[in-house]
């Protein structure tokens, strides 16, 4: 006799029993697999579990020696078991042993089984184990089987994620489901943080995946269908679209998938094997994620966000929860961890209770990360599957130094951290202590240290770090996280309070830097192919000059009575910063008229980050009352590598000949104009970086607040005229193989900077 007896329904209906059975975990499991080899008519039916080491431990079995129960232990790399939790991937065989993976482990006693089915047992796309049917007889395993033992093994799944067979583990064997993950990422923001999970976007539990009623769950996933194809048209034809801060093109994909006839006909098949509706979108979604987990394609991999997010939708028309309602208690000492978080959504949340933050995505210069970093998160971006991985509550540790996380850390591992935790504190006490004394070098030069900021949450650093002034206010970021165009009574309250909290120290504001990779949701932008070379900054400025002229306005109106400094971003071509600097002069004229305070003096500069102002040095600076640096951007256009793509960002390094020669040609030129030139970009907050710019001649530098303790301390010890020593003749070199930062690590070392 051939195919499943009773069929697959029949089956869950069972095993629902067995779970609700108040018997041992092995009892249940045992009970498990007999039922499922006489659903399949199998001779064998085996469960086993991965553990901890990333080997395969037999948990149950019908048909085997059940002697070789907890004995038999495989690698994931042996054996045919092995090959399907590897490729978390369902392999039927009907001549087993010519398989060129089949392994032979004699206490089992299986050689005489010839045909194999084996389903990986999944759990949010990560493989919890292996589920296996044999038969002695060669036979084809049908589609319906396959699908039929997918279905039993989310019923494992559940099993072995409620953590029920720990018991039966040895220790350091345990099943891998709450195993500890070492997570690889790239830093964000600099910081430490222990605390625990909190997902973003919370994933929907699933708790009962077993229907009674096939035909009402099938209604019930076709009228979820529905309404979810509904919300996604509602959400394509709002004109607020931006404010849900969606994206069409995010939506147009997702419209796809909702009509995907593919997708809708395994969830379907899925609840006629006698899955709740719920049971249905996870299992599918579970089988999409595993497959998709393994491509390379990044297209592919975003696409699975997509879907992701659309199987969490769905679930959450099936179980009628709105979206958000489930983030409300934040617990003490909370890691978000998330794909992706706006900026927005980042301050929405009550700092005091987070410790870090986790994104899959997320690049070192985006504008959460910025945002992380003025509110002093330790961020991590890049790592892979970290919502996936992670469950709310989980023990998590956020290395923002390594750009590491510790899921599920072991006790050593999180004692280690709690003494580095320790460690910071004692430096920031030290960098605190320093807080009053001068940046000045040890051959008394002095380095101004100004600080980076943009936000109202920036604005105590000025005060708690000492810093000489706020070198660069990035003003966009107001823009940013808000839904709407900023009001000019808005801009001017905010300017204000940053002037007041500087007091006496120098504000720099930088007019708005938009487009290329800051884009305002609310605002619509054409389409570029190349938007960092793109309508952006001073461009898009010049070009609508309304937006440009409100903002110097709450810029002038909020600097009346003291000094103002404004800097225009993005300037290519000398004759960009006429025009800007005009209408600056424009609007003081407007406001004299119409008997406006104005400020007794405004300086206007220019940020150099275009590398054809580094050929017009002279006439900028006849022009502009400053410099300064945007490395970040200077450096992406220099070596055309773009900054926020991790392939090449990090392809060049800062400290190399040609991009010193650059930053020097600016330095040396404000000091031949006497106008002052400072350096703003992410560069000057490394204390290595620091020295050479020093070296290079620049006396100001604008770095991120967490930097100014690290920066000074080198400072302070920083002999200027022995480092110049060092790195000028390497700029002379012409051999092609002058390492710049080698020597200077190598001259830090032997001067003892702390580095
Ligand atoms: C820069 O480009 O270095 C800079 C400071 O500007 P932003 O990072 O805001 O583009
Ligand atoms: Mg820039």
């Amino acid at each position: 006799m051939r195919g499943a007896l009773g069929g697959p329904r029949v089956l869950l209906r069972r095993l629902r029993e067995v779970m609700a059975e108040q018997v041992s975990a092995q009892d249940r499991l045992d009970k498990i697999v007999v039922l499922i080899a006489a659903n399949m008519v199998a001779e064998v039916c085996s469960v086993y579990v991965l553990r901890v080491d990333q080997t395969l431990e037999l948990y149950a079995t019908e048909g085997l020696n059940r002697d070789a129960v907890h004995l038999t232990v495989m690698r994931v790399d042996e054996g045919l078991v092995g090959h399907v939790a590897r490729e978390a991937e369902s392999l039927a065989l009907s001549d087993a042993h010519n398989h060129p993976e089949f392994s032979y482990r004699p206490e089992t006693g299986e050689e005489i089984y010839n045909s194999f089915l084996g389903v990986p047992i999944l759990r949010a796309g990560n493989t919890l184990g292996v589920l296996v049917v044999q038969n002695r007889a060669r036979r084809t395993y049908t589609e319906e089987e396959i699908e039929a033992l997918q279905t039993t093994a989310m019923v494992l799944a559940e099993m072995i994620a409620s953590g029920e067979l720990t018991a039966l583990a040895k220790p350091g064997a345990e099943p891998a489901v709450r195993r500890p993950l070492h997570l690889k990422g790239v830093v964000l923001a600099d910081g430490l943080g222990l605390g625990h999970v909190v997902l973003h976007e919370p994933r929907i539990k699933v708790t009962n995946v077993i229907a009674d009623d096939v035909v009402k769950e099938t209604a019930r996933l076709d009228a979820a269908i529905g309404k979810l194809r509904h919300s996604i048209d509602l959400m394509l034809e709002d004109d607020g679209l931006a404010k849900a801060g969606e994206h069409r093109d995010i939506l147009e994909a997702y419209r796809m998938f909702a009509h995907d006839r593919g997708w809708m006909h395994k969830m379907r098949e899925a609840v006629l094997s006698g899955l709740t509706a719920e049971g249905a979108v996870e299992r599918v979604q579970s089988d999409t994620r595993a497959r998709m987990m393994r491509a390379s394609d990044p297209y592919l991999r975003e696409r699975l966000h997509d879907l992701d997010d659309l199987a969490n939708r769905l679930l959450r028309e099936l179980i009628g929860r709105a979206r958000g309602t489930e983030r409300e208690a934040l617990p003490e000492n909370a890691i978000l961890v998330a794909r992706n978080m706006s900026p927005a959504a980042l301050l929405d949340y009550d700092r005091s209770r987070i410790r870090g933050l986790v994104l899959e995505e997320g690049g070192t210069t985006s504008h959460v990360t910025i945002v992380a970093r003025a509110l002093g998160i330790a961020a991590v971006g890049q790592v892979e599957n970290a919502a996936g991985l992670a469950d709310p509550g989980d023990p998590m540790i956020v290395d923002g130094q390594a750009g590491e996380v510790h899921l599920r850390p072991p006790g050593d591992v999180e004692e280690a951290y709690a003494e580095k935790v320790r460690f910071r504190a004692r430096r920031q006490a030290q960098y605190a202590a320093l807080r009053t004394r001068p940046s000045v070098t040890k051959d008394g030069v002095h380095i101004e240290l100004h600080l980076n900021a943009g936000l109202l949450v920036d604005l105590p650093h000025v005060a708690e770090t000492g810093a000489a002034g706020i070198g660069l206010f990035r003003t966009e970021l107001q823009f940013m996280i808000a839904s709407a165009f900023p009001r000019i009574s808005e801009q001017l309250k905010l300017y204000r309070a940053v002037l007041d909290a500087a007091g006496e120290r120098p504000v720099t504001f930088r007019t708005l830097d938009i487009g290329g990779d800051k884009v305002l949701p609310y605002m619509r932008t054409v389409e570029e192919e190349n938007p960092a070379l793109g309508w952006r900054a001073i461009r898009l400025g010049l070009d609508r000059p309304g937006l440009l002229r409100s903002q110097l306005r709450a810029l002038l109106r909020a600097g009346a009575g003291r000094d103002l400094r404004i800097m225009f971003p993005m300037v290519a071509a000398v004759e960009e910063f006429d025009r800007a600097r005009a209408i600056v002069e424009r609007e003081l004229t407007h406001l004299r008229k119409h008997g406006h305070g104005l400020p007794e003096k405004v300086y206007v500069g220019a940020m150099v980050e275009v590398p054809s102002l580094l050929f017009q040095l002279d006439e900028i600076l006849s022009r502009a009352d400053f410099l300064s640096v945007g490395s970040n951007d200077l450096v992406q256009f220099l070596y055309a590598a773009d900054r926020s793509n991790v392939r090449v960002a990090d392809r060049f390094d800062p400290l190399s000949p040609p991009a010193l020669r650059a930053f020097r040609l600016v330095a040396e030129a404000g000091q031949r104009h006497g106008k002052p030139v400072t350096l703003c970009g992410e560069l000057a907050s490394r204390p290595l970086e620091a020295v050479a710019l020093a070296a290079l001649g620049f006396r100001a530098l604008s770095v991120s607040p967490a930097a100014i303790g690290p920066v000074k301390a080198m400072m302070l010890e920083l002999d200027v005229s022995a480092a110049r020593k060092v790195l000028l003749p390497l700029l002379e070199d012409k051999s092609g193989m002058a390492d710049p930062r080698a020597a200077l690590s190598v001259f830090a070392k032997a001067s003892g900077l702390p580095l």
